[in-house]
């Protein structure tokens, strides 16, 4: 069987799909990373998306495609917590009925929301993967629809939309860093990026704590990790061991793919908001963590970070932001 792949041509078609469903999100500069890291810094800020992260184009490029008859049957996802809240509210403006599972793991502010928009949202286990046994069971006895949060050609294509954006706004980018987990946020965008500008790198940015597609393209083939406690929450989880379509994008598109660690992290959030001004959770900044470590080097470059989310319990960010930040004070 050969693998079936995302085309720009999926990716585009997805955007009409969604176009007027989800927001065309600014690019923005930032002048501070610039400075630290001697290159021209972007950010695209996702987290301006109304369900405050970049799940809702996949979700609803995927819920569009649903027959009348899927919709009736509704449509059951596993979470982390923003792919949950992007299929309850493209559910809503549908009128379809959607169960979003979810591990203890999941913040109660990511859970709230998506309460808030009519779905039933329910806990199940210590990971992604246990509460997607309850999803499946769904499946199996409910008859209704999976809809998967990275792995589902609709899905990546929908997430592939950021990248034709970002291509129209900084058409000279040479370096694109994408928070990854599942890898169809940094697939979508990579499908895009390689086929309209080739010679543009593409690096994921995950944390150390349960990197599992660092860990499966370091093997070779998928391979479960143990999900942690991290601030990159919405990072979290396996890629499935019977991933069909991101590692394989992973494997092909990504140049690189680089680990950062708590405390980089809970720097990054904070040089966001001091620096940029801008509400960011943990894993959408990892990119800029990259960056502020000289993980990534950026010198000369035109750079792109894609802010993916900004879904964070704002009593934790708090307390983050207001911690001495080991670069100074902020200004
Ligand atoms: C889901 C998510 C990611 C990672 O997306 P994948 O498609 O799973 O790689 C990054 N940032 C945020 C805020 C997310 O919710």
């Amino acid at each position: 069987m050969t693998t079936p792949l995302v085309t720009l041509r999926d990716i585009e078609a997805a955007r009409a799909v969604i176009a007027g469903h989800v927001t065309r999100t600014p690019v923005v500069p930032s002048p501070s990373l610039s400075q630290h890291c001697g290159g021209d810094v972007h950010l695209k800020l996702e987290s301006l998306q109304p369900t405050g992260a970049f799940k809702l184009r996949g979700a609803t490029n995927r819920l569009m495609a649903l027959t009348a008859e899927e919709r009736r049957r509704g449509v059951v996802t596993m979470s982390t917590g923003n792919h949950g809240r992007g299929v309850a509210y493209a559910a809503k403006r549908l009128g379809v009925p959607a169960v979003v599972c979810m591990s203890t793991l999941v913040p109660r502010t990511k859970v709230d929301a998506i309460r808030d928009l009519g779905a039933d949202a329910r806990i199940v286990g210590d990971s992604q993967d246990e509460a997607g046994v309850e999803a499946e069971r769904c499946v199996a006895e409910d008859g209704m629809v999976m809809v998967s949060p990275f792995d589902d050609p609709a899905v990546i294509a929908g997430q592939g939309t950021i990248g034709l954006e970002l291509l129209e706004d900084l058409p000279a980018v040479d370096l694109v860093l994408v928070p990854l987990s599942g890898g169809g946020l940094i697939g979508g965008i990579a499908v895009a990026v390689k086929a309209l500008r080739p010679q543009a790198r593409v690096v994921g940015v995950t944390m150390e704590r349960g990197a599992a597609m660092y860990e499966s393209l370091k093997a070779g083939h998928p391979v479960p990790v143990k999900e942690e406690p991290t601030l990159a929450d919405s990072l979290g989880g396996g890629i499935g061991l019977d991933n069909r379509y991101t590692f394989a994008l992973c494997r092909t598109l990504l140049d690189d793919v680089v680990l950062v660690s708590e405390e980089e992290i809970a720097e990054a959030m904070r040089h966001t908001f001091w620096q940029d001004r801008l509400v960011a959770e943990g894993g959408a900044v990892v990119g800029q963590a990259a960056l502020l470590t000289g993980k990534v080097a950026a010198a000369g470059q035109t750079v792109a970070c894609i802010l993916s989310g900004r879904n964070v319990d704002m009593h934790q960010f708090v307390d983050i932001v207001t911690r001495p930040a080991s670069g100074g004070a902020p200004s």
